[in-house]
């Protein structure tokens, strides 16, 4: 069964309210839709989130690689050869969501020719995960305010928040507040988007010791080898990473170096076919992961749970799958539901990714 086409179709959904964090902000979905077409008939689908403070990708730029660059290499080949899809696309470098979106997309067309959930070809560990929510930057009361919401609606318990900021205070304190009125049963842990220095960093862990904070997530620049090393080293929890460690290669290089001992897992970024590696080696070297957010939409979001259940290594810490409720709207077929904190993996054939045609043609914007 062959390739006969790929879609990239760029569509904008407005968010509710406005992401900020240390490397950015996002006020809309501004996202590309891939689909991957058969000579069958068959269709896989899934998103792509252009994040140019991350991967140096836009929207208009994941369009122009797929139509010029990946659909003329990738039509004609089988869509069971995976790793031959993978190696063609290998000789692009970069476009890392481009690449992952045509990777979901194809597991989604083998799911839906099997007549298997994507999960369970995937490893079928469990059929849940656990859901962390992210916390941008507001003042403190506004994030407790908003983490007690979260916690009474979904019953979300872990709880990221977005640090980086000078000065150090800002995010100290918030931790502080957030602790307090959560209890200390609630999972929290920081993301600096690599906002901070070494020491900044350092000092942030000093002032925060006694608050539980699970891990720190990308608290300064990792191409400052020595600093995140010594950072890493003395550092009473897991230093994350996340934008430092976008492919297998730079995981392993993170984790050899020294630069970090935790690893965030993105389907946005790796497909399923590079995460599942990453996972693999991770276990593999006794170093912790969790499923990150890419700031996903609810068809990205989506590929995360059926990805993060599938492996016992993924499964066991909460998610960050909640990105998606500060949208206006989704193009999903079959929404999510956050329940007692979950999120349950989607039954049927394929990755769960489908679309609501009637919002893709509201929402495109070519
Ligand atoms: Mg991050």
């Amino acid at each position: 069964m062959k390739i006969a086409a790929i879609e990239a179709i760029p569509y904008s959904i407005p968010y509710r309210h406005p992401l900020h964090f240390a490397s950015g902000s996002v006020h809309e979905a501004d996202h590309v839709l891939v689909r991957v077409h058969t000579d069958d008939g068959v269709v896989g689908t899934a998103d792509t989130p252009p994040r140019p403070y991350t991967y140096g990708e836009t929207q208009k730029s994941i369009v122009a690689v797929m139509q010029d660059v990946f659909a003329p290499q990738l039509v004609g080949l089988d869509v069971f050869d995976r790793e031959k899809i993978q190696a063609v696309m290998a000789r692009t470098i970069h476009n890392q969501t481009a690449k992952g979106a045509v990777d979901i997309a194809v597991w989604d067309v083998i799911g839906k020719t099997l007549g298997q959930p994507v999960t369970k070809l995937l490893g079928g560990y469990t059929d849940s995960l656990r859901v962390s929510h992210m916390l941008g930057f507001k003042p403190a009361k506004e994030l407790l305010a908003l983490a007690l919401e979260f916690r009474e609606t979904y019953g979300i318990n872990t709880f990221k928040l977005k640090t980086g900021r000078r000065p150090l205070n800002l995010d100290i304190e918030a931790a502080k507040v957030l602790r307090e009125g959560l209890g200390e049963d609630a999972e929290l842990y920081m993301d600096a988007n690599r906002g901070w220095t070494a020491n900044e960093a350092a000092e942030v862990l000093r002032r925060t010791a006694d608050l539980g904070l699970q891990f720190l997530e990308e608290p300064d620049d990792a191409r400052e080898v020595l600093g995140r090393r010594r950072l890493v080293t003395n550092s009473p929890i897991p230093i994350a990473a996340d934008e430092s460690a976008a492919n297998l290669g730079e995981a392993a290089r993170e984790i050899l170096t020294g630069g970090a001992n935790l690893l965030s897992i993105k389907t946005a970024r790796s497909g399923f076919t590079e995460a599942a590696k990453i996972v693999g080696m991770a276990e593999g070297m006794g170093i912790d992961v969790y499923i990150g957010n890419q700031i996903d939409t609810q068809v990205g979001t989506v590929a995360s749970v059926v990805f993060g259940a599938a492996f016992a290594h993924t499964a066991k810490r909460a998610a960050e799958l909640s990105n998606y409720l500060d949208m206006t709207d989704d193009l999903l077929a079959q929404p999510l539901a956050i329940t007692g904190g979950r999120i349950h993996v989607p039954e049927g054939p394929g990755a769960g990714t489908d679309v609501d045609e009637d919002k893709l043609a509201h929402y495109r914007t070519d």
